[in-house]
């Protein structure tokens, strides 16, 4: 089954194309990019519709005899097939896919009764989807298996990113079994030191930066070069299957809520981009709502949706975005920093300022009636803690998903039999944190040593 894949631009005042061949992370109109299948509707007919497809994805889940079915992104190519190959054909999938062996996204969502009871829901509703289980330790698989399939498509020998720690983890793992070159700029004394070891041991060429990620980001787009972040709407394509594996799981029983930390808001732009394909295909008749989770010390997302900055929401608006609002809140920040005053979260994967994928996640908002709220420190590490008591870790990036959870039932807006899906979206690379955690009896759920 051969798709015809673009890209074309995220604005549909412009809605300019480009080949699925050319390497641009931006449209010529300065808006990023999005993967469109223009021919899928009839191409799915071919094969039997919804139903029958995700009968196909469930049955190469259990019965995977090849690598690109026991993967679990690659399990959907059907979904995702920019390469416009063959999904049966085996040859051809092992010249053009890029896996880990078929080992990323072998994740589904599990109960998890301790976290349940610690946010106040009925524990059958609740769903958490541990994407630490993935080879690098993080998500960020998901998106790095089709970015790279992306970047040997179009002959990339190097690639460039920056990086919080886990994208240059799952990057540099990919390049070094992909032989391609990896280069990382992180920002210096600002990640976690498992993270840090990560791309060191994989052999990519780490280099520390002044500043923060998003001067990182900056300046890996200014040297350019085949970017591996997510504003690259290849890697977005991945981190859709993180939403398929969920609800194949759930067999395809729409949950009333979706969770998940925000950070450079790759994920957010993602599972809106997945749900509301996947809407339009028919294989759901209704979609989630999403929340975004921002940290209260990284809160750029939260403070603008919500209209904390100048009064004023700041909305999709059918492309329309208030730009100027957000040229001022970033003007805000500088101010900030060059006072010395921008606060510091620890939970490093999620400290992002001027996230890149901004519109996207406004646009999955849109799409989802969702919603953007912010949690403090103590409430992601708490939410950390509990998920370890259910015999699963996760970082303290991803303990903003039981947080962000726990308030919105303490608000009432999430109620205790409504179904609830949680994307983890780390396991903990920073031991120290967690063992100065159990070591303070006041913690929540401290466990010190005797
Ligand atoms: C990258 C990352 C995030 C942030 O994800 P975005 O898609 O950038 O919003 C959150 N948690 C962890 C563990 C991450 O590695
Ligand atoms: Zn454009």
């Amino acid at each position: 089954m051969k798709t015809d894949a673009v890209q074309q631009c995220t604005i549909s005042t412009c809605n300019k194309i480009y080949d699925v061949r050319e390497v641009r992370p931006y449209c010529e109109c300065g808006n990023l990019l999005d993967v469109a299948y223009p021919s899928f509707g009839s191409h799915l007919r071919i094969v039997g519709g919804p139903p029958n497809l995700r009968g196909i994805f469930s049955r190469r889940r259990d019965y995977g005899n090849n690598i690109y079915d026991e993967s679990g992104v690659w399990r959907f190519r059907e979904l995702i097939n920019f390469m416009g190959i063959d999904t049966e054909d085996l040859e051809a999938m092992s010249r053009v896919l890029v896996s880990l062996d078929g080992a990323e996204g072998r994740t589904r969502p599990y109960q998890m009764s301790k976290v349940a009871n610690h946010v106040g829901m009925n524990p059958e509703n609740l769903w958490l989807q541990p994407e630490g289980l993935n080879p690098s330790g993080s998500f960020k698989d998901n998106g790095m298996a089709t970015g790279y399939t992306h970047a040997k498509m179009v002959g990339a020998l190097e690639v460039i990113c920056a990086s919080t720690g886990n994208t240059s983890s799952s990057a540099a793992q990919y390049g070094a079994n992909e032989g391609i070159e990896v280069r990382v700029l992180t920002p210096r004394g600002k990640i976690a030191p498992g993270k840090f070891a990560q791309p060191l041991q994989y052999g990519a060429h780490v280099r520390e930066t002044d500043g923060k990620f998003d001067d990182a980001m900056e300046e890996v787009l200014r040297q350019g070069g085949y970017i591996i972040n997510s504003v690259n709407p290849f890697r977005i394509e991945g981190q859709k299957t993180i939403i398929y594996r969920a609800l194949d799981w759930l067999k395809w029983e729409v949950p009333d809520w979706l969770v998940v930390p925000g950070g450079n808001l790759g994920n957010a732009a993602a599972f809106g981009k997945a749900l509301t394909e996947l809407y339009q295909w028919g294989f759901i008749d209704r979609l989630p709502r999403l929340v975004i989770v921002n940290s209260d010390k990284a809160n750029t997302l939260y403070a603008l949706y919500n209209g904390r900055f100048q009064g004023e929401p700041l909305r999709w608006n059918d492309g329309n975005v208030n730009e100027e609002l957000i040229e001022e809140f970033y003007k805000h920040l500088d101010k900030l920093e060059n006072e010395d005053k921008l606060p510091e979260t620890e939970a490093t994967a999620i400290a992002i300022w001027k996230p890149r994928s901004l519109k996207k996640a406004l646009r999955s908002l849109h799409h989802t009636d969702g919603i953007v709220i912010q949690v403090g420190d103590q409430d992601m590490k708490d939410g950390m803690a509990v998920v370890g008591l259910n015999g699963f870790d996760c970082e303290m990036a991803s303990g903003a998903v039981p947080a962000g959870i726990k308030q919105l039932v303490e608000q009432d807006i999430i109620h205790r039999d409504d179904t609830v899906v949680g994307i983890l979206t780390g396991r903990l690379k920073d031991p120290q944190q967690i063992v100065d955690y159990h070591r303070n009896p006041k913690n929540l759920f401290a466990n010190p040593p005797m």
